[in-house]
């Protein structure tokens, strides 16, 4: 989500002629996007500011007083929207700090940021720096046409989310469930296609419970495997909740619909998951995942797991465990629980000692890599259909994705060939299987071999 809020940044700055730049010291205006979900990411923040201002100082500039030279600081996100004056109070030097609702307002934002200077921000009244409320009006209404993202592209349908599980910040970070309009959402879509997306993702902390459409994420499903040119549909992040019978018939139903899902449980044990306020059991859980492989077999799971979140005991530990043995999942997310300022569990009085967390994770993720090692073996010796979308790192090398999410390194052979596989998909026949990705090899004789030929033969 910050991956397609920070694109959402630029096409924003776009109409105010920024263009992104990899060479942060050519930087006119640097912007941090922020992720507040666990105390680690969001310390980060600080750390990141400290380099920042003292890589600019060494540039020539004092970090107090502003020149010409000095980029505009602005701090973005989630962590931007819950600490906002705490971030200016430990990093004064800081031009501007949003929240993921405002940034449709950066340009006006930059404006009336440039004009605070060169007074330093000591002296700006610091509510003149921050703008971190929940507008009434969507800034979906107020951004511009989304411009190329690649082939794989992001497209958020819903925000927020009302669940208020007990260790999460995002129903105070991201605010109260929004779902955007289907023909708003079409209209994103179709304009990626045309920019060269051949898939796109759905975004929403609850893309699920997504209803800007009769019928829901389903039928939003449905209308957006009818755009021409668009073959690849994902959606993430489920809850077990929301996971309803149209959107399983779906699965089965919409080619498009990749045979994948990341629908997470978080802990397998009911105590844990009644303390976390999930409002599902484990078994309601498997329920879904037995309807979901009836429709597709094949399906690839991934979730996301909390470990010692407060109460959790060594028995409901092993519930997680054995949940994951009986699933079986393709690859997941794993976490150390992290208590979050506001949230209820955070305030629990029988939190698990650090060294019990971090056994815990280290136990699950073992298992988790030795479960996602035996998917990818699998495969080795089939032919998958894979969207490159990446460059990789040798020369004449693609990365894509398999449409089990699975990354696929492949050699393409030349450059008229690579460049004529970037951005498309095609058939690979799966060589080699690592911890986190495949290696692939060309099936299909592609346009550019025959393009190859048809220009020696003209040559000739
Ligand atoms: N809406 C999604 C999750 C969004 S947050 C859902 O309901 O599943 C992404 C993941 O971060 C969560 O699934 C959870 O596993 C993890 N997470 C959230 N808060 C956390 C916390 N306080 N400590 C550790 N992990 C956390
Ligand atoms: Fe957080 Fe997801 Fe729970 Fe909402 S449903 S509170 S986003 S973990």
């Amino acid at each position: 989500m910050n991956v397609y809020d920070a694109a959402r940044m630029a096409d924003v700055l776009a109409t105010v002629d920024y263009e992104p730049t990899e060479d942060q010291d050519s930087a006119d205006l640097i912007i941090l996007n922020t992720c507040h979900i666990r105390e680690k990411a969001a310390e980060k923040v600080y750390s990141e500011l400290g380099r920042v201002r003292r890589r600019h100082a060494n540039l020539g500039n004092d970090g107090d007083s502003h020149t010409e030279q000095t980029p505009l600081i602005a701090v973005a996100g989630c962590v931007a929207q819950a600490e906002g004056d705490e971030i200016l109070r430990r990093a004064p030097y800081v031009d501007l700090v949003f929240g993921p609702q405002s940034y449709h307002r950066l340009p006006e934002l930059l404006t009336k940021a440039q004009n605070r200077r060169p007074a330093s921000r000591l002296h700006a009244a610091p509510d003149e720096a921050i703008l971190t409320e929940f507008p009434v009006e969507s800034k979906f209404d107020h951004l511009p046409p989304p411009r190329s993202q690649g082939a794989s592209a992001f497209l958020t349908v819903q925000e927020g989310c009302d669940k208020f599980c007990s260790f999460c910040v995002v129903p105070y970070t991201r605010g109260a469930e929004f779902s955007r309009p289907a023909e708003d959402v079409l209209a994103d879509a179709c304009r990626l296609v045309e920019t060269g997306a051949r898939e796109v993702t759905l975004l929403g902390q609850n893309v699920n419970a997504y209803h800007g459409a009769v019928g829901g994420l389903a039928a939003l499903i449905r209308r957006l495997a009818e755009v021409e040119g668009l073959d690849r549909i994902r959606y993430t992040t489920s809850h077990p909740r929301d996971m309803d019978t149209s959107l399983i018939r779906a699965h089965a139903e919409v080619p498009e619909l990749m045979p994948y899902l990341h629908l997470p449980i978080q802990s397998g044990s009911d105590k844990v998951l009644d303390r976390m306020n999930r409002r599902h059991t484990a078994d309601d859980y498997i329920k879904i995942i037995d309807r979901l492989r009836d429709a597709v077999p094949d399906i690839a799971l991934s979730s996301d797991f909390i470990v010692g979140h407060p109460g959790e005991t060594e028995a409901d530990f092993e519930a997680t465990l054995s949940l994951v043995r009986h699933v079986g999942y393709a690859q997941a997310y794993s976490f150390k629980y992290s208590p979050r300022p506001g949230t209820p569990a955070a305030d629990a009085s029988d939190q698990v000692p650090e060294q019990v967390k971090s056994d815990r994770l280290e136990k699950l993720q073992v298992l988790l890599n030795k479960h996602q090692q035996r998917f990818n073996q699998k495969t080795v010796g089939k032919t998958v259909s894979v969207l490159f979308d990446r460059d990789g790192k040798r020369e004449h090398q693609l990365v894509g994705r398999s449409p089990y999410m699975q990354a696929v390194h492949a050699d393409c052979g030349g450059a008229m060939q690579t460049e004529a596989l970037r951005g498309s998909i095609a058939d690979i026949e799966i060589v080699s299987a690592h911890a986190n990705s495949l290696g692939g090899k060309l099936l299909t004789p592609t346009v550019s071999e025959a393009v190859t030929v048809m220009t020696e033969s003209a040559g000739a």
